[in-house]
């Protein structure tokens, strides 16, 4: 998985970005990254992103 790494120093956060989905989709800079998973996956593809707190 690609990630990018943005820090905005005043706010004192760092932003983790995907660049590239696990299935190999690249994401544009402003695009929105739930679009792509809520219309091309499921929960169950990226564990990661599931917040149910079951396990398998
Ligand atoms: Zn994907």
């Amino acid at each position: 998985m690609a990630l990018k790494r943005s820090r905005y120093p005043l706010q004192g956060v760092t932003y983790v970005r995907m660049t590239k989905c696990p299935c190999g989709y690249e994401f544009s800079d402003y695009e929105r990254r739930s679009e792509h998973f809520l219309e091309d996956h499921t929960a169950d593809d990226v564990p990661g992103l599931s917040n149910r707190g079951d396990r398998a």
